[in-house]
């Protein structure tokens, strides 16, 4: 898509015709690159809302029992719309949020692989027969669609997250019930469209479902019993809130909430790698990833030689319009994030940090801020660190070994994504092991952010627990049912029991 095309072009160019959209508050689309308006839709009112989970539902009874392998047959075709789309959605993409061209380009990589994934999945959903101790009787477990699955989504990742439940929901045999963020509205529309018209093809309409909106609308899903799973990305804050609404009505909740990710590199480490990583981890994005690097602990020996590359990777990032070529940092998504990475760097001269590099707000329409280095006292006497500003701002401490490293590291509420940078096998094993990071991701040699579909992503502590995308996460999205069947012409009771 040309960067300025609107909406409508590209909603006619994937063949969508016209969105159903909602008929409630406007929500408006900022570029915050420019911060100029690029386009609107309608939020749902009370009455759409429930007539969209409905629909879901009523598609539901059906969906579930086409057979997985044909559930898979849609998400296939998803994949390869999308494939087919790649470079407008990543556009776009890049457009709402700010990402440079590669990074919305990726997110939307990532919609395609988890849709590869799970088309796989969809041949491969499996129980397990277990040994019974009654004679001639099977004892098995089987795993059952769920029902409709709620999906409330950040703006930072706005289409990719979506996609790490949807596509795995829907192999599932559940239907979805997505609202998005309302600061991406233009980006949800658009995967909104691609999933009616796949949707259209397999005669599956309600399957997925939209639902734009704002904390109103996430807080019906929060509190519809009709939706036994909500699957909630954002911040600590309203995710505590969510699950307890959640909890309190007995429903399953996934909670992908806010990271405080830390990088040690000690005294062996290969400086090359860590000093690339560390500046994708902190810059990318403008370190409005869930993963964004915030936090590094540096051993002594090397502290001096790593912070000065640092500083220098630092200075060769051009900063500017996230669609030019060779820009490798846009802007933050709003104004009162702009404000929120000021008081940061203020808070953090405040409590004895030094800024080594950046630190201001940059004199151009848009929301550009400076990647921020700021070299930090004791973790104990800095409680900025302990905070997730989503911003580029990277505190550094300084420590004597790794288990200093370690428990500074460990101190935080979060515990998203760590890395660990050594030569040494045995650093990085204890890093690896049970006493070593407390995160839901734990890298050596590799970086805190950009993780594959492959593994469960998610984190512990106040990151929630949740977990997503690969590996086993697709049996949070069923229910599980344990069988006994009796083949024989007697009835022996479990444990032995004689009964008349
Ligand atoms: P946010 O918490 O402000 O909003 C997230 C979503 O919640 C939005 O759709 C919003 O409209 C909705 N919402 C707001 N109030 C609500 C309420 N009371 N009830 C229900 N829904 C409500 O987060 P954000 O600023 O969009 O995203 C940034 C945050 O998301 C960061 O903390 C980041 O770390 C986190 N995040 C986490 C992951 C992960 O996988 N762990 C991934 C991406 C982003």
């Amino acid at each position: 898509m040309a960067p300025r095309d609107d909406l409508n072009t590209f909603l006619d160019r994937i063949g969508a015709g016209r969105l159903e959209l909602g008929s409630g508050d406007v929500l408006e689309s900022i570029n915050p690159a420019t911060g100029a308006r690029q386009g609107r839709i309608r939020a749902v009112t009370r009455r759409e809302y429930d007539a969209r989970v409905n629909a879901a539902l009523e598609r539901f009874d059906e969906w579930r029992m086409r057979p997985a392998p044909k559930r898979g047959e849609l998400v296939r075709r998803l994949g390869d719309l999308l494939r087919e789309h790649k470079e407008s959605l990543g556009e776009l993409v890049s457009l709402e949020t700010g990402k440079i061209r590669a990074e919305g380009l990726g997110e939307v990589q990532e919609m395609i692989d988890i849709c590869d994934f799970a088309v796989g999945l969809s041949r491969q959903l499996h129980g397990l027969t277990i040994a019974s101790e009654r004679p001639r009787h099977r004892l098995m477990e089987q795993w059952h669609p769920l029902g409709a699955v709620g999906i409330v989504t950040a703006f930072n990742f706005p289409v990719a997250v979506w996609s790490w439940n949807a596509a795995l929901a829907a192999v599932c045999g559940d239907v979805c019930v997505w609202k998005p963020s309302p600061l991406t509205p233009l980006c949800s529309a658009a995967v909104q469209a691609v999933c009616d018209r796949v949707a259209r093809e397999h005669g599956a309409e309600g399957v997925f479902a939209l639902v734009p909106g704002g904390a109103d609308v996430g807080a019906w899903i929060s509190d519809d019993r009709r939706l036994p799973l909500v699957s909630f990305t954002g911040s600590t804050a309203v995710g505590r809130q969510v699950a307890a609404r959640v909890a309190s009505r007995l429903g399953r909740s996934i909670l992908e909430l806010g990271g405080n990710n830390g990088v040690i590199v000690l005294d062996d480490a290969d400086v090359d790698l860590a000093v690339r990583a560390i500046t994708f981890g902190g810059v990318g994005t403008a370190g409005q990833r869930c993963t964004s690097t915030r936090r590094l602990f540096v051993q002594r020996g090397v502290a001096g030689t790593l912070i000065d590359r640092l500083v220098a990777a630092y200075g060769t990032v051009r900063i500017g319009d996230p669609l030019e070529p060779g820009v490798l940092m846009g802007p933050l998504i709003t104004r009162a994030a702009v404000e929120r990475f000021t008081a940061a760097v203020t808070a953090a001269r405040g409590q004895g940090g030094e800024v080594r590099y950046g630190g201001r707000v940059l004199d151009r329409p848009g929301n550009f801020v400076e990647p921020t280095i700021v070299l930090a006292p004791r973790h104990e006497e800095f409680s900025i660190a302990a905070e997730e500003t989503f911003a580029p701002i990277l505190y550094v401490f300084e420590v004597a070994d790794l288990d200093e490293a370690l428990r500074a590291h460990n101190a935080v509420a979060q515990g998203l994504s760590s890395a660990i940078f050594t030569d040494s096998m045995r650093a990085a094993e204890q890093f690896v092991s049970p006493g070593g990071s407390d995160c839901g991701i734990a890298n050596v040699n590799a970086g805190t952010s950009g993780a594959e579909i492959g593994g469960a992503f998610g984190g512990e502590k106040d990151t929630g627990g949740g977990r997503e995308s690969g590996s086993d996460a697709w049996k949070a999205y069923m229910r599980r049912q344990t069988s006994t069947v009796n083949w024989g012409r007697d009835l022996p009771l479990a444990q032995g029991i004689q009964f008349a």
